[in-house]
């Protein structure tokens, strides 16, 4: 599946519900969810019946969405869950919620999951100081994510720290905003992942 270059608020309105694709703007009455909060297309307003499997398959694809992963490596993530003890839903949203720029994202280096993702992979965080440029990694417990000193300088990643403050920030992760980095305290609980999602329905899909 190819990446979407369309208007990414589609794709909230596909799924009728805000994904925080946009950054700042998502917080504020521009967001098109707030001004047309169904889906888009000629049809979009239809109340359509909607089949057992096309529900599973709007939570999966709401689910890949909101993290901007595409399907093979879902598909690698869930196969990793299925493998790990305890409840594969919840060991799936944990995997995908560890991925470095979903962590750089949540300590409030961008404003959205796409930019923490063009900022790790332009080399700007290191992991316990190794660089870091692949935004699937996986952190761990006691993990330190730091923002490189020759990228301290910019004040676009300085900025965004401080307009991104007023998002909370999971109990998981310790932000030390002074020294520019996050530290993983504990991996991340189903309790800890706060977005809408009922993973049992991405997993009844994978695992037909
Ligand atoms: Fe989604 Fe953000 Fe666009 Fe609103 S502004 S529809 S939350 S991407």
């Amino acid at each position: 599946m190819s990446r979407h270059i369309g208007s990414v608020c589609k794709l909230c309105r596909r799924e009728s519900e805000k994904l925080f694709l946009k950054g700042s703007r998502c917080y504020t009455d521009k967001c098109a969810i707030e001004r047309r909060g169904y889906p888009p297309g000629q049809h979009g307003q239809r109340r359509a019946k909607i089949s057992d499997f096309g529900v599973q398959l709007r939570e999966k694809q709401k689910l890949k969405r909101l993290y901007g992963i595409q399907e093979r490596p879902m598909r690698n993530v869930f196969q990793l869950a299925t493998r790990m003890k305890g409840i594969t839903g919840e060991n799936l949203l944990a995997l995908i919620e560890r991925r470095l720029d979903n962590v750089v994202y949540r300590i409030g280096f961008a404003s959205s999951r796409k930019e923490a993702r063009q900022l790790v992979k332009h080399k700007h965080f290191t992991i316990n100081g190794k660089k870091a440029n692949v935004p699937s990694m996986k952190v761990d417990k006691g993990d330190i994510i730091e923002l490189v000193k020759g990228s301290r300088e910019s004040a676009k990643l300085v900025g965004a720290l401080e307009a991104n403050a007023m998002r909370e920030v999971p109990a998981w992760i310790e932000v030390d905003k002074h020294n520019f980095k996050g530290i993983i305290r504990d991996l991340p609980k189903r309790d800890d992942i706060t977005s809408k999602i009922e993973e049992r329905l991405v997993v009844e899909l994978y695992g037909k």
